[in-house]
């Protein structure tokens, strides 16, 4: 689908993977002015298939469009346009339940233009639908060993750190480097200024649960403030984990915090939360000055239980009382 100032959106259409055509000039290419979401369609126990709310990620889609001078696309067309794609061949999406397909939905700037005077005035819009590959290699979650990055930073305040544009990816590639050169298998991203604070990791949000004498254990993920992508999973773990009878707020949390606290037993689990891999416990962390393990390295019970439940939703065997799965075909 296309939109330019004269027309807004229009020329929808569904076509067979292949390539098309873009001037050498075309502006996404020097400018990157480009946005993205990542979400999947579910096959149910009952073999229909779902998406997993969608209307976030059209919400989120828009608040990427409005940071980066972009048209928004309004939400029903966006839901519809992956409902008209998934539906176009149901066997896509693999059997099996709880099998999915990955969705791609992304938008570039298409003028050609090399001067850097104002924004493009045309762009293209297109979902891709892909195979889905587990992320840490399927089966039951092992814990990940991150690597804390000092020496990058991913993003500052008032910059693009909230939206989901390729260029904070491309500048995280040399950080996902240096962690695998560490024997690590994520970056967790800390804050611009002292990279003392955590924020998140290379596409995934984390989480900390603190276990406390006499009372609930508490959920604690960094707070929104404009420089971590606001994950939908994230958001479903908020709401989810007090009915399963665990507090959960957002907040802050320090390296030294995160290293003290395990070390006295009070921080039990990390876990880190994303479409691709839903929750991915994180076992180990590493620095250029220390390392140390969280709890015993293990996948931690509150981990596996939300992780169970999430899936369990998402994939139709558990209930949906927020109504947060919706049925395709
Ligand atoms: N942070 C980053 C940087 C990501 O790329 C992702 C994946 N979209 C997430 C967090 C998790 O977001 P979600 O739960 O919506 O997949």
């Amino acid at each position: 689908m296309r939109w330019s100032a004269e027309r807004g959106w229009h020329d929808g259409r569904l076509e067979p993977y292949g390539s098309f055509t873009l001037e050498p000039a075309t502006s996404v290419f020097h400018y990157g002015q480009a946005m993205f979401e990542g979400m999947k369609a579910y096959r149910q126990h009952d073999g229909s298939i779902t998406l997993f709310r969608p209307e976030e990620n059209a919400a989120r889609f828009n608040a990427s469009a409005r940071r980066m001078a972009m048209p928004e696309l309004p939400p029903e067309v966006f839901v519809e346009s992956l409902e008209l794609l998934v539906s176009q061949d149901r066997g896509w999406v693999p059997e099996g339940a709880g099998r999915s397909l990955y969705l791609r939905p992304f938008m570039i700037a298409t003028d050609p233009a090399l001067g850097f005077t104002h924004p493009s005035r045309t762009f293209l819009f297109c979902v891709v639908a892909s195979p889905a590959t587990a992320y840490f290699g399927g089966g039951p979650p092992t814990s990940l060993t991150v690597w804390l990055s000092t020496s990058f930073t991913r993003a500052v305040r008032g910059g693009t750190g909230f939206a989901k544009t390729g260029g904070n990816y491309a500048g995280a590639f040399a950080a996902g480097l240096e962690a695998t050169a560490h024997g690590c298998d994520q970056v967790v991203w800390l804050d611009a200024m002292e990279h003392s604070w955590v924020e998140e990791m290379g596409g995934m949000n984390l989480f900390f649960v603190f276990a406390r004498e006499g009372a609930r254990p508490r959920l604690m993920t960094p707070a929104l403030t404009g420089t971590l992508l606001p994950g939908i999973t994230r958001d479903s773990l908020l709401r989810l984990a007090p009915r399963l009878g665990y507090d959960a707020v957002e907040g802050q949390i320090s390296i030294d915090e995160w290293r003290e606290e395990c070390a006295a037993g009070t921080l039990t689990e990390v876990f880190a939360c994303g479409t691709a891999a839903v929750i991915a416990p994180v076992g180990a962390v590493r620095s250029e000055r220390e390392c140390w393990t969280v709890g015993d390295g293990r996948p931690g019970p509150i981990t596996l239980r939300l992780r169970e439940e999430l899936l369990g939703i998402q994939h139709g065997s558990a209930p949906d009382p927020d109504g947060w799965v919706r049925h395709v075909c």
